[in-house]
């Protein structure tokens, strides 16, 4: 941290508009005045990246390094500014212009290097770890198409290449490069960086690595191209479609790719500092997120051995020391399990390795279900995290408590000291004062600015949970949120939707153990009961927002039914008075910071032990939304700290559903026979209302799955659901009290923010 640098930035700031006209100059030759809003944006992303490399680092004696698959960053023009603090001053002067920030953003592609929850995290925590001033990076992939676009054709997804990387972009090209090897097969890395500058702190890196070989232009129709082509594809897409050998294997090759670079990297500044190898844990962390990253264990351990004269048992030991893992699934089909023999064809150079990794496990332990390589012979990846790595993390209390009781139970008897909880958090930043700054500058006036700092001291605000004033500031702020949206949606989906209805919000990843086939399960209840006569009140708009993963197929079907259903309710003069469906295209982070701030009702309906945390919950009770959820994931949390009457709670406990699968003894169609509100709805799915507007293909496969198979219990939950459901509509009049739930699930939400998230993986597993 050199005084010089410190001073650059100053003079930097000090000079904003002048150095805004000189970028402008050189790469138009135009006066700020004449740029188009494109143009306007990469002369402010051009500074603002100036800015970011001018500004100190984070250093110290040792590092973590943050390795993911995904990095779901969503877009960084505001937050980079804003956590360099000159977003003000930024927007002042792009005032005198006639333009704003907010204009400009629109002009920003959002970077398409994740899918859901996970990665988004990785991103909170890249932000929390500089923005507490701690030595840390994160290594991953450059995508070039990342995860896919959606766009609905006849009420179906269909996936597009998402492509965001411009001439002018976040990312930095380097000169590091390095050789990764596939058998003998060899290709050369590139390292992109993005700066993460932290919140009134120092800034870290994002590291993302690249193909030099990379051919964009394989891509054929849609997301599909020759998954064989591995010096043309391997940096094209995120989870490419692995319904066959080839795709399996790319994913293979890319995870490889990804921790032989991440590796190389480590060593390398391991080296640059002259620290010793022997003692490489005093010095790197390398946390290891969810099982994509795992083959960074073997592959140190083989480097350590090949090239730096470590026998087996002195690698294995420090690589140990080195590695943790956080697991973020209790779902068997998410959980990597390689078949041995597709390892071999990409990687043969580790095998020797992960098989004497297997065999030490072997030797010392018995039990079929802590081995590395089982009986099918396939490698099981969480298996070699735990074993072989200092940490094993969960994500929240119950999900935490489930891996030790349940799934993990066989390894929690042989390593408890290993095993510890962290329950997730968001960044503050993106999540409140970026996407609701009119919320956060009246928390500011109200408690003062310390819970920007000190996210606990939101707190405060329970003093003002019976002021009047406050509260109607509170419900004042929701309503322009919900207004802006409104604004959004008219322009983007061509749907009109009514601020003075109840806003009812389930975003995220579509999969059946979240259950936005409930939810539509709902909608279809109370659509029936309008056309009977029984109107709401006051009129619900219900919004979706969910990409499918292309290959899976129930996943697909559900889109479907929630787009038909768009298409009746909406359309019917007698139910449209009274409820708007609406499920947005592309969800994304872009998309979900203008639908949080707006959301009256937050959607967090899993089956009670499938969702292993959840961020989106604490993202909507930042804002100000009430949750509607089952003892699941963070929603345990959230309950506990809000109390019984801030939450609304429903479904069976996470012990019962845990029981019903141990016993096998959920049958669906046990419920669907016994209640008539259930059978109606179950029914309407194939009903001729729906299949004149829909697929009979798609939706009869989808009533069929939850007549016969419905392996996440939807039906289970269907009736509580709704009842509580519709107590939630009834109290949401009483206004007074629904606004003081709003205060009080703001005043509580600091305990997720991710800085005390980091402050507790630093306190118990970094040690930085
Ligand atoms: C927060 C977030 C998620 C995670 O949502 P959950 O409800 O926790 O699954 C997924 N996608 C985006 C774009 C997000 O911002």
């Amino acid at each position: 941290m050199s005084a010089q640098t410190n001073l650059q930035k100053d003079v930097l700031v000090l000079n904003l508009e002048a150095q805004l006209m000189e970028i402008a100059g050189e790469l138009y030759g135009k006066e700020l005045s004449l740029l188009s809003d494109s143009e306007l944006y990469y002369v402010v992303l051009l500074l603002t990246k100036r800015l970011m490399k001018v500004s100190d680092g984070n250093e110290g004696e040792k590092k973590v390094y943050y390795i993911s698959a995904e990095f779901l960053i969503g877009k960084l023009l505001s937050n980079n500014l804003l956590n360099l603090g000159v977003y003000d001053k930024m927007n002042a002067i792009l005032e005198k212009y006639g333009k704003s920030l907010s204009v400009l953003e629109e002009a920003e592609p959002e970077p398409s290097l994740g899918n859901g929850g996970l990665g988004r995290l990785a991103a909170c925590f890249l932000d929390s770890i500089a923005s507490l001033g701690l030595p840390g990076d994160g290594i991953g992939l450059n995508y070039h198409f990342g995860l896919f676009k959606q766009v609905f054709k006849d009420r179906l997804q269909t996936a597009e290449k998402n492509d965001w990387i411009e001439e002018h972009s976040w990312l930095t090209k380097t000169d590091v490069s390095f050789d990764v090897y596939f058998g003998k097969k060899k290709v050369t890395s590139r390292l992109y960086d993005i700066d993460v500058a932290g919140y009134d702190s120092g800034v870290n890196k994002l590291h993302l690595f690249d193909i030099e070989s990379v051919d964009e232009s394989i891509v054929e129709e849609g997301i599909t191209f020759d998954k064989e082509e591995i010096t043309k594809n391997l940096t094209l897409f995120l989870y490419p479609d692995d319904s066959d050998e080839a795709g399996n294997l790319l994913r293979i090759y890319q995870q490889y790719f990804m921790v032989s670079n991440a590796a190389q990297l480590i060593l390398r500044e391991l080296r640059e500092k002259k620290y010793d190898l022997r003692k490489m844990y005093e010095h790197a962390v390398v946390q290891i997120n969810d099982t994509h990253p795992t083959m960074i264990i073997p592959e140190l351990i083989r480097i350590l051995v090949e090239e730096k004269a470590f026998t087996m048992d002195e690698a294995i030991e420090v690589v140990s020391k080195t590695c943790a893992y956080t697991n973020h699934t209790i779902l068997a089909e998410a959980l990597e399990k390689w078949p041995l023999k597709y390892l071999e064809k990409v990687v043969p150079q580790l095998i020797p390795y992960i098989k004497e990794l297997d065999k030490r496990v072997a030797a010392k332990y018995k039990d079929p279900k802590v081995q590395i390589i089982d009986k099918d012979n396939r490698v099981h990846m969480a298996h070699i995290d735990i074993h072989y790595g200092f940490s094993v993390n969960g994500v929240a209390a119950i999900h935490t408590d489930i891996l030790k009781e349940t799934e993990l139970n066989a390894f929690y008897q042989l390593y408890p000291e290993k095993f510890n909880n962290k329950t997730n958090g968001i960044t503050f930043r993106r999540w409140l004062l970026s996407c609701n700054r009119e919320l956060a500058a009246f928390l500011s006036s109200t408690i003062g600015d310390g819970y920007k700092k000190d996210a606990d001291k939101l707190e405060k605000l329970l003093e003002f949970a019976d002021d009047e004033e406050v509260l109607n500031q509170i419900a004042e702020i929701k309503m322009n949120r919900k207004k802006d949206l409104a604004a959004y949606v008219e322009e983007k989906e061509g749907i009109t939707l009514n601020p003075d209805s109840i806003f009812d919000i389930q975003i995220k990843r579509l999969h059946e153990y979240k259950r936005q086939q409930m939810n539509a399960l709902y909608i279809i209840h109370k659509y029936l009961e309008i056309k009977n006569g029984k109107k709401p009140v006051r009129p619900i708009t219900f919004i979706f927002g969910a990409k499918a993963a292309p290959a899976y197929v129930i996943a697909q079907d559900i889109i479907h039914l929630i787009l038909v259903l768009q298409e009746i309710v909406n359309n019917d003069p007698d139910v449209s008075p009274y409820m708007t469906v609406l499920m947005v295209e592309n969800y994304n982070v872009t998309y979900a910071e203008k639908l949080i701030p707006a959301c009256d009702i937050s959607e967090q309906i899993s089956l009670a032990s499938k969702e292993a945390s959840g961020t989106g919950n604490m993202k909507f009770m930042l804002n100000g939304a009430v949750t509607l959820g089952t003892s699941d994931g963070a929603n345990v949390e959230i309950h506990e700290l809000v109390g019984d009457d801030n939450i609304y709670i429903f479904g069976e406990k996470s012990d019962t559903v845990i029981e019903h699968y141990a016993k096998a003894d959920y049958v669906s169609k046990d419920y669907y026979k016994k209640s008539k509100v259930i059978k109606r709805a179950v029914d309407f799915i194939v009903s001729k209302q729906a299949l004149k507007v829909g697929h009979k293909e798609n939706l009869q496969r989808l009533y069929n799955e939850l007549l016969n198979k419905d392996w996440f219990m939807t039906l289970l939950d269907l009736e509580d659901y709704i009842k509580v459901k519709d107590q939630m509509f009834a109290d949401y009049e009483d206004r007074q009290m629904w606004k003081k739930m709003m205060l009080v699930n703001i005043a509580k939400a600091g305990f997720f923010s991710s800085d005390r998230t980091i402050a507790e993986y630093n306190r118990d597993i970094w040690k930085l």
